[in-house]
């Protein structure tokens, strides 16, 4: 290649959305929605975007100290890159935000790569292996509003008017109430669209029984984090107490979280969230180990458009096991409340649901254009300053 390929500048952005109308699930409220990007660009001039999944302000000095260690390094190397962060980073964070801070430094370079070699990232980490997704609806988390459960079902509704397939809904604000929830909204949505739960780890064992034990008329495709994350033994105990596949692994990190998580045979289904659990360079580990054990994959995704865009590429890639002719359809899972940064900071032909699915993207890179004019709207502002890198205010300013 003629031009340099080196990391030239990294710089890191927090963005805030004021919601309209908070909502909450099991164990906080959301009145906002607050995220950390990065943008990594190479002496070449080429730009890629990442995100970390995780409270923002810590992910943003979390990236700003890996910094010095990807800067001047060859921007094609995420691998090598990956490896040089691990190291650093494993004495005082084996787990946790130093990891998403990785993450979302290693997604802007995939993203990068992708752009200087003018490929798109599935095709970098090896193939499209499907070029369809089904994305999934999370929705229907709680509210203040006397009509709740008129809403929820009317949400659920909306979502199968627009043509998603499967949808998920939170559990996890008392048995009873849940029961009732899932009961209604399987009624509003008829029998034909799948249906998935969420407790986001709300209950122990043995509510999480009475829970799945309740709903299992309902035709749930999976109950996910019905325990918290720590004990797998409990999971595994509640596999064996009910027919509905159990998922979880939002909260873990590495490949070495989720070897502890599939060996301990706790869940049917892997939900690594590629922002935070070590980001694509790990992920693509994760799915090698999932399939080692014949566990399904589908990824947690929460966030901008970054973090949808890297689960659409590394879903696209992965290998179902057991391999058959007619193969199984692959899952993404697609946010629908209220979110501007979602809807504003990036454009991508990916975030179309048509017939029910999703097309991934050839484009180069992970297959998005970035708003500047969004990142500006939406970045916080100190004394009425946004909060920006210098060179993006000057830019600004031109
Ligand atoms: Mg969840």
């Amino acid at each position: 290649m003629k031009f340099g390929i080196k990391v030239k500048s990294i710089e890191t952005f927090i963005l805030c959305d004021k919601l309209k109308e908070s909502f909450y699930f099991s164990q906080w409220e959301y009145s906002e929605r607050r995220i950390c990007i990065v943008k990594i660009t190479s002496d070449s001039g080429h730009v890629g975007w990442g995100e970390g999944y995780g409270p923002a302000g810590i992910i943003k000095a979390g990236i700003e100290h890996l910094t010095p260690y990807v800067l001047n390094q060859n921007a094609l190397e995420t691998e090598t890159i990956w490896g040089t962060l691990y190291r650093r980073t494993l004495d005082f964070a084996r787990r946790g935000i130093l990891v998403s801070a990785i993450s979302a430094i290693d997604v802007a370079l995939w993203d990068l790569k992708g752009k200087i070699l003018q490929q798109p990232v599935h095709l970098l980490l090896g193939g499209k292996k499907r070029n369809k997704i089904i994305p999934y609806a999370t929705g229907m988390y709680f509210t203040k509003r006397e009509n709740m459960k008129e809403g929820l079902c009317e949400e659920a509704k909306k979502y199968a008017d627009k043509g998603f397939k499967a949808m998920k809904m939170k559990v996890g604000i008392g048995i009873e109430e849940d029961i009732e929830n899932v009961r209604l909204l399987r009624e509003a949505i008829g029998p034909k669209i799948r249906l998935m739960i969420d407790a986001n780890h709300a209950y122990n064992l043995r509510e999480a029984v009475q829970l799945a034990k309740a709903v299992e008329p309902y035709d749930i495709s999976w109950f996910e984090e019905p325990i918290s994350p720590e004990y797998y033994d409990q999971y595994a105990e509640l596999r064996s107490k009910t027919f509905i596949p159990i998922s979880g692994g939002e909260c873990e990190y590495l490949r070495f979280g989720f070897q502890t998580l599939l060996q301990s045979k706790s869940v049917d289904i892997i939900q690594p969230d590629i922002c935070s659990t070590g980001g694509l360079t790990e992920a693509k580990r994760i799915g090698v180990l999932a399939s080692t054990h014949g566990v399904e994959i589908v990824p947690h995704t929460w966030g901008t458009g970054i973090a949808f865009a890297a689960a659409a590429h590394f879903i696209s890639n992965i290998d179902t096991m057991p391999g058959r002719l007619r193969t199984p359809e692959c899952y993404i899972e697609m946010d629908r409340t209220e979110n501007g940064l979602r809807d504003e900071l990036t454009t991508s032909s990916m975030m179309n649901v048509i017939d029910g699915k999703i097309t991934v993207s050839d484009e180069p890179g992970l297959g998005f254009e970035l708003n500047e004019e969004a990142l500006h709207k939406y970045a916080i502002k100190e004394n009425g300053i946004p909060n920006l890198p210098l060179t993006e205010i000057l830019k600004h300013q031109r």
